[in-house]
């Protein structure tokens, strides 16, 4: 039996800001915002990417979907190497490879109605006819929970949830295999996450399409992704899946973060592990282990000796000195 390749491989990925060859820049100017990360994504599959802000995940969603350029590195879909692509090759490309906001409506010109703004990349790509747009824009409308005359309306009319719903619109009205959903709900209310969530669950069943899920809440990650990767300051610190990472939490700032996660039966109580500070600079990130200046369990080899990634257990990795 053949081994299906995974449908996104990101390996060594590194993203620096700022330029340590100039001659005005000193080292410490270099953002690190990427740091060497790796991991697959499978057809199919809902990967999650959680944590604090600054941690680099946007910057690897970004990465991927070749927003921007990397420092080095690799990323493949469909074991094609994405960023030796030419810009003709890679505008071929985009339909199947889709990104979501967290807040659609910047992306919205006020002034074009909702169904107009859906179906503009349909017509870009030569995807379909114009006399076929319509007829499109009303399907995923019904698909993303819209009604057909929303199609008329303008971006202001719409509350938070809705602006969402149409962000999701117009990344599966180009039928992608992959989109990078950049924390979609963290700026609605708790009951329309809810529903965004389920949106977002129902796609997965009925178009297949694989998705690479960002979020700061591992609560939010939970319904959704089979995978979950853990970042620090653009380090990846644990990987797993969601049974052995939310059962088996080994990483100390994975624990800490569980911790922090409501859990709905009320008569059972979790410690709750206190992260002291705030996540550190990335242009100059502790050296050692970059957990050690907030990590409870800090040793002095943390300090000094950079914690390799390592597989601890079948499909489970992590980074850290006491595991
Ligand atoms: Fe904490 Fe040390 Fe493990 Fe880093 S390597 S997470 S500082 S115990």
């Amino acid at each position: 039996m053949t081994e299906t390749a995974p449908l996104i491989e990101v390996d060594h990925l590194k993203k620096y800001f700022g330029d340590s060859s100039s001659i005005f820049k000193r080292n410490k100017d270099v953002v690190k915002a990427v740091d060497g990360v790796s991991f697959q994504i499978e057809k199919g599959e809902t990967f999650g990417l959680v944590g604090e802000s600054g941690s680099g995940k946007s910057t690897i969603g970004r990465s991927i979907l070749r927003l921007h350029s990397i420092t080095s590195g690799e990323v493949r879909y469909n074991g094609q190497s994405l960023h030796h692509l030419s810009k003709q090759e890679m505008r071929a490309l985009r339909p199947k490879l889709q990104f979501i906001f967290q807040d659609p409506f910047s992306s919205l010109n006020p002034r074009i109605r909702i169904g107009d703004a859906i179906g503009e990349a349909l017509l870009d790509h030569g995807l379909c006819s114009k006399e076929e747009v319509r007829g499109k824009v009303l399907e995923v409308l019904e698909i993303c929970g819209l009604a057909p005359y929303h199609y008329d309306r303008f971006p202001h009319e719409f509350s938070g949830g809705q602006r969402q719903r149409i962000g999701i619109a117009r990344a599966i009205i180009l039928n992608p295999d992959f989109i990078v959903a950049d924390e979609p709900v963290s700026a609605l209310d708790v009951s329309i996450q809810a529903q965004i969530i389920n949106l977002f669950s129902e796609l997965q069943k009925e178009k297949e399409i694989t998705f690479l899920f960002i979020s700061h809440d591992l609560s939010v990650v939970e319904h959704l992704c089979s995978k979950i990767g853990v970042l620090y300051l653009g380090t990846m610190m644990e990987l797993a899946s969601r049974d052995k990472l939310y059962g088996n939490p080994l990483h100390p700032y994975t624990k800490a973060l569980l911790s922090a996660v409501p859990i709905p039966d009320p008569t059972w109580k979790r410690e709750r592990i206190i992260i002291k500070g705030d996540i550190p600079n990335p242009a100059n990130p502790p050296k050692g282990c970059k957990f050690h200046t907030r990590c409870p369990l800090a040793k002095d080899i943390c300090r000094v000796k950079v914690p390799e990634f390592r597989e601890v257990e079948a499909n489970h990795f992590v980074a850290c000195h006491l595991v």
